[in-house]
């Protein structure tokens, strides 16, 4: 229970923020995973873990990338380039982080449901946030019942009519005959309608 523990406060966290709870979780996951990676290229599971899986997908290289570390993706990279052909021929990748998030995704969306139900700070917190991202919320919503199904869509309705109205006023704020104050999370808006659709956190919230 204690890890359901950490999640629910993470998760109400996230929410306070206005951010996607679960996008949150695994932000949190990406971070310590790809610096003890970095930290650790000479480590004898991680490399066994990175080699298996023939490296990471497309989007976790990337984000892996963005991290840098010249020396530790050199080492990295010299390990995948000595099995290419079997991997490549065999098609044999398998990233190691999409599993372990897939994994991860089913207690957290437990989690969610438990707190949802059962802890009415953690409800009242979930009514008052943003709502889940595209990904997640299609990914939670099968699962729940008749009950929830309506919390959510309410909690993403409203979230989008607030939304919707900021975009209005960006678009106001564009118009050269405005001239009122600039109102600088409007003027951000486009960018968290387009994360909904991506996922993802907001650059702040990366390490
Ligand atoms: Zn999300
Ligand atoms: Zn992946």
């Amino acid at each position: 229970m204690n890890l359901y523990r950490i999640k629910l406060s993470d998760m109400m966290d996230a929410m306070k923020v206005s951010e996607c709870p679960f996008c949150f979780i695994d932000e949190a996951y990406y971070q310590l995973y790809f610096k003890r990676l970095l930290d650790g290229v000479l480590d004898e599971n991680y490399h066994e873990e990175w080699t298996k899986g023939g490296g990471f997908c497309k989007d976790h290289s990337r984000m892996l990338l963005k991290k840098g570390s010249a020396t530790g993706q050199a080492i990295l990279y010299k390990y995948l380039l000595e099995n290419w052909k079997d991997n490549w021929l065999n098609d044999e990748f398998d990233c190691p982080v999409c599993s372990k998030i897939q994994k991860d995704l089913i207690d957290s969306k437990k989690v969610f449901m438990w707190g949802l139900k059962n802890y009415p700070e953690f409800l009242k917190e979930f009514k008052a946030s943003n709502g889940l991202c595209k990904g997640h919320f299609l990914s939670i919503y099968k699962d729940l019942d008749e009950d929830l199904k309506k919390i959510v869509e309410d909690v993403q309705e409203k979230a989008f009519e607030r939304l919707k109205a900021k975009l209005e006023l960006l678009l106001r704020q564009h118009d050269h005959n405005y001239a009122g104050p600039k109102d600088s999370e409007s003027l951000r808006s486009w960018k968290k309608a387009a994360r909904y659709y991506v996922g993802g956190v907001d650059k702040k919230f990366k390490v």
